[in-house]
């Protein structure tokens, strides 16, 4: 008798984070859409994390919770929640793991300060294939976190079924548009914002100066070929990331100079 293979392969296994807190929208949209794969963990910040990048907590221990839908959370960085489930929690380890579903843009140097990526390059660094997916939207009110969804899932499941031959991070970055409006994929490199929105200064009750960090500037690279084209025009931008920040071409004239 054959046995199909379907019902041979060993059920995946799916970690689902993100920097926007345990209860995001976003966060539940991908759940929901990553449901068909398999089996998904959620361990992710107990509060809003935006921003975090790959900061660890290092000066106080960390508890893990449950919410009544299961969801765990923790009360620290997304860096914390991914190193926490893969080195401390989870057995067998997942096959994948996907951070997110963003509200709000992260590409091009987005990506340093990111908690989203953050949460991504945790599990790559741990040899664990990765997605960092963000929807592109400064509105308010109703957003297409269902379109994210389903290229995630999409995403996801070609790297569970056809993994890629080494180890990968994708950074997804998808408009915020309805499915039928979206104009496909597109394999990009990260384009360039800075220099960012001077910081608010404000004011305390108690009459003290504060600053508020501004927002980050417009792109200055965003010709063909870049994230922030793609997602203008109205692709699903797809960035395969690395960790090394070596600059190769100057090594050479480096050592010259010295
Ligand atoms: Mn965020």
């Amino acid at each position: 008798m054959t046995v199909p293979v379907a019902a041979t392969a060993a059920k995946k296994r799916i970690l689902v984070s993100n920097d926007d807190g345990y209860y995001a929208a976003g966060l539940l949209s991908l759940v929901e859409a990553l449901h068909s794969l398999g089996e998904v963990i959620v361990v992710a910040p107990e509060q809003d994390r935006s921003g975090a990048s790959n900061s660890l907590t290092l000066d106080r221990p960390l508890s893990v919770k449950k919410a009544p839908n299961g969801f765990q959370f923790v009360n620290g960085t997304p860096t914390d929640c991914v190193h926490i489930a893969v080195t401390g929690m989870l057995d067998p380890l997942p096959d994948l793991v996907v951070s997110g579903i963003n509200l709000g843009a992260n590409m091009g140097d987005d990506t340093l300060y990111s908690g989203t990526v953050a949460a991504a390059t945790e599990a790559f660094l741990l040899g664990i294939p990765a997605l960092a997916v963000s929807l592109v939207t400064r509105s308010e009110g109703q957003h297409h976190f269902a379109t994210a969804g389903h290229y995630a899932t999409n995403l996801a499941r070609r790297l569970l079924e056809q993994p890629f031959p080494e180890p990968v991070l994708l950074n997804v970055n998808v408009p915020d548009l309805p499915l039928d409006r979206v104009e496909g994929i597109a394999v990009t490199r990260l384009g360039k914002r800075h220099k960012a929105e001077p910081v608010v200064p404000a004011t305390t009750p108690h009459g003290r100066p504060v600053f508020w960090i501004g927002a980050a500037g417009p792109a200055q690279d965003a010709g063909p070929g870049t994230d922030f084209y793609a997602v203008k025009n109205g692709r699903v931008s797809v960035t395969p990331l690395q960790v090394d920040l070596t600059h190769k071409a100057q090594l050479s004239a480096l050592q010259s100079w010295l």
